[in-house]
């Protein structure tokens, strides 16, 4: 406690404004008010949470300041260092300081209202014991549409979800489930909602591997690093980082009493990995993952706090844990664009990482197969160590890939028109022989589709019209159970018309495979397979894909079918093949990074083949079997592939050639947001102009890609810079000085480092 309290504090609010505030601090206050104290103060006619950032006797302003409200901290919410994090965050992200700590900050500590009371239980729909065979259905629904809906839907999601889930994926009256309940034909059962999955998931076996001398290697090279050393761990797939970070860990969190930071992509797709740190740490562990309750969450940051858990595995905001004497952060399959952060502040956790590393002595180990370009730049230059692990563990190999050239043979257009799309046109006779071979073995085979839904759309056969989405400028993608057009970004959803809106034509034609029509081909194909599909329409309930995976463990699932979900670190030993459907969904994309993200993809799910004694197969199904990104993958080779990806990016350059900011302008009229971006690319043209900025080039503006997103129109101007300070002062200066006019809703986000620029 200071004898004598502050009489000024300076203020952060969660507001959108680049300025803090300053407030007096007067007697009677239940807690002093320190630097990094949470305050209540009074702000026009209500009050807010902030947090002190600075003290001070004599007050800046002229006028008298208010009073500081409440003071609820005993101790600093947040410490020193984490608050130098935050200012860096602030000043790099150009968001206002007040905002960032709102966001690292757990929402119990910010929230004005209470913590959402916990719910303990939810309902659960079950199918019943009768289920009527596909000929009895149109007698048994003649009057009941809607029951027949709901019945299919819950039979699509595995004959199990929640209502909840149901409830969002259809629209339909309470009566229609009880008539269904009353008729048998479905179950409704109270379940105890799992609050926390780690902690009820079954025990692992803790055998401790010895390491291979390559993993030694580079344990003890991190293990002697100088503080703020990162490292690029490049270790291809099944080449056991996991271990590395764990005997690390053993090393700086056991030996030396340090803490650590472990960042995945993301937990409920990454259970493996999770359980190979519960199993060696055990309850020294703290998991943060979204199915926390934000009282869990708190209860969680105040463990870390204390220091009763010492090592935290989470996702991307995992990187502002509350640990002292930091030691090591852990960033695995670092190139995983999941550590961006979509909205204001629009951080990546992986640089979050490096910074917090450096300014509190600890190190960064970034681990991948498949290391973003940036990162293997930086490992180039030597300001980051490379590591190597370049052989699977146990003396497994790679997999052999072979292509299966698309092009080859036509493709069945007289199926396709009729509305159905012939099996053997989607799954080409190697890979339906390869599949056929992996089963008859008993072993388990991987399916890759990036695209979910039925079709992807639906376009008219005389006009070529293509059903969009009325608030976008995206194309509808067909979905079945229930039947009907979803747009991706906004979630619209539209039953499907009989004719064509434009032409009125009646022949209309299913374009382009997902993942839904994939596994209904496949199990008429595979009447007796046990088929399993991931992709973000199978959730029901957050731990939906964890329990998938674990089926796929116990063996109890055959072809594993999915989008890039499945591709994150997955190791089965019994997985033998793996089959890309179409590697081609996504390489067009007009964005610099579709390349980098396919060749990942590819590489990444190639890995999950092959990991056990039996080895392992991958079949990759494309019309671009030349494209560099298909090429290497194919061959296993990551440096070639990034030294012609790298070319590509000297003209016009991008990163890692160059360092960007994407400023997308968006309103609700067109035209207007299409001045709006203009006069800004004149104002900074001039900014840069007058002030000698030659360092920043600004390119555009032009459209986004994507022009319209959930009714507001969108165009964009990208600044480039080799230095990030210049790129810095530049950005901060137009966003606090360039005026927003207040009409359509005009509004500018700003985006540094973007992962896509659609
Ligand atoms: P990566 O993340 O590099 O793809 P993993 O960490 O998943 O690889 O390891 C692949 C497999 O090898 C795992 O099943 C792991 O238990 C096993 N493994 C790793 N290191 C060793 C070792 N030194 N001895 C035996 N098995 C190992
Ligand atoms: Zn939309």
């Amino acid at each position: 406690m200071r004898d004598k309290a502050p009489r000024f504090i300076e203020v952060a609010l969660p507001l959108p404004l680049f300025q803090t505030f300053t407030y007096a601090v007067e007697e009677g206050l239940a807690n002093p008010v320190v630097v990094g104290s949470r305050v209540v103060v009074p702000l026009r006619s209500g009050k807010e949470i902030g947090v002190c950032i600075g003290v001070s006797d004599v007050s800046p302003l002229k006028r008298k300041p208010k009073a500081v409200l409440e003071s609820p901290d005993a101790e600093p919410a947040i410490g020193a260092s984490l608050l130098e994090l935050c200012r860096w965050m602030a000043d790099y992200y150009i968001v206002p300081l007040g905002v960032v700590l709102r966001t690292v900050l757990p929402a119990a500590l910010t929230g004005a209202e209470d913590p959402r009371p916990t719910r303990k239980t939810r309902r659960l729909v079950k199918l019943g014991a009768d289920i009527p065979s596909l000929l009895q259905r149109d007698k048994s629904f003649a009057r009941s549409k809607q029951q027949r809906a709901v019945f299919e839907l819950v039979e699509s999601l595995g004959g199990n979800t929640s209502l909840e889930n149901l409830s969002a994926q259809l629209d339909f009256s309470p009566s229609v489930l009880k008539s269904l309940e009353k008729r048998g034909l479905i179950v409704i059962e109270e379940e105890e909602v799992e609050r926390d999955p780690f902690s009820s998931r079954g025990g692992i076996s803790s055998t401790r591997l010895e390491p291979t001398p390559a993993q030694l290697h580079a344990i003890d090279t991190m293990a002697s690093a100088t503080k703020g050393d990162v490292f690029l761990l490049h270790g291809i797939t099944g080449s056991g980082k996991t271990l590395v970070y764990i005997e690390l860990l053993r090393r700086i969190v056991d030996e030396r009493g340090q803490t650590a930071i472990v960042l995945v992509p993301e937990i409920a797709l990454t259970p493996q990995t999770v359980d190979r740190f519960r199993a060696a740490f055990g309850d020294r562990i703290a998991v943060l993952h979204s199915a926390l309750s934000e009282g869990e969450r708190y209860d969680a940051w105040l463990a870390l706090k204390r220091g009763d858990k010492r090592i935290v595995v989470g996702a991307r905001s995992a990187v502002f844990a509350p640990l002292e004497n930091l030691g090591a952060i852990i960033v695995d399959e670092e190139h995983e664009s999941s550590y961006k952060q979509g909205e204001t502040p629009r951080y990546h956790a992986r640089e979050v990482a490096i910074v917090r590393a450096k300014n509190e002595g600890a190190i960064t180990v970034l681990g991948s197969a498949t290391p973003s370009l940036e990162s293997w730049a930086n490992a180039s230059s030597g300001k980051y160590k490379l590591l190597t692990l370049p052989e699977r563990v146990g003396g497994g190999r790679l997999p052999s890939v072979d292509v299966i050239d698309l092009r080859r043979i036509p493709t069945d257009y007289n199926a396709m028109a009729q509305g159905g799309v012939d099996y053997g046109a989607v799954i080409r006779e190697p890979l339906h022989d390869a599949i056929v071979e992996t089963m008859s073995r008993g072993e388990q085979t991987i399916l890759l589709l990036n695209r979910r839904g039925y079709s992807s759309f639906i376009q008219c056969v005389d006009c070529g019209a293509v059903a969009t989405c009325p608030n976008c400028s995206i194309t509808l993608t067909h979905h079945r159970n229930p039947e009907r057009l979803v747009c991706h970004y906004c979630l619209h959803k539209e039953d499907p018309r009989p004719d064509c809106v434009r032409c009125g034509g009646r022949y209309l034609r299913q374009r382009g495979l997902g993942t839904q029509q994939v596994e209904r081909l496949l199990s008429e194909r595979f009447p007796a397979a046990r088929i399993a599909r991931m992709d973000v329409d199978t959730t029901s309930g957050k731990w939906a894909h964890t329990r998938i995976l674990d089926r796929v463990a116990a063996g109890e699932v055959d072809i594993l079918l999915g989008t890039q979900m499945i591709a994150k670190g997955l190791d089965f030993p019994n997985v033998t093949l793996v089959g890309v459907v179409d590697a081609d969904v996504g390489i067009n994309f007009p964005d610099f990074r579709a390349s980098e993200r396919c060749f990942q993809l590819l590489s990444q799910v190639s890995g999950r083949a092959g990991r056990g004694a039996k080895g392992g197969r991958v079949l990759i199904q494309t019309r671009l079997p030349g494209h560099h990104a298909v090429r290497y993958a194919v061959a296993h080779d990551y440096v070639s592939f990034v030294r012609e990806e790298m070319e590509g990016r000297v003209d016009p350059p991008y990163p890692p050639n160059v360092r960007i900011a994407n400023i997308v302008f968006s309103g609700l009229v067109e035209d207007s947001v299409a001045k709006f971006a203009i006069h800004a690319g004149e104002w900074l043209r001039e900014l840069i102009a007058t002030r000698a900025e030659d360092e920043v080039t600004v390119v555009g503006p032009a459209p986004c890609p994507i022009e319209r997103i959930k009714n507001r129109w969108r165009w964009h101007v990208l600044l480039k810079s080799a230095h990030p300070g210049e790129l810095t002062r530049v950005s901060r200066y137009f966003m606090e000085r360039f005026e927003v006019p207040n009409t359509a809703q005009l509004r500018v986000t700003l985006d540094r480092d973007p992962v896509a620029l659609l």
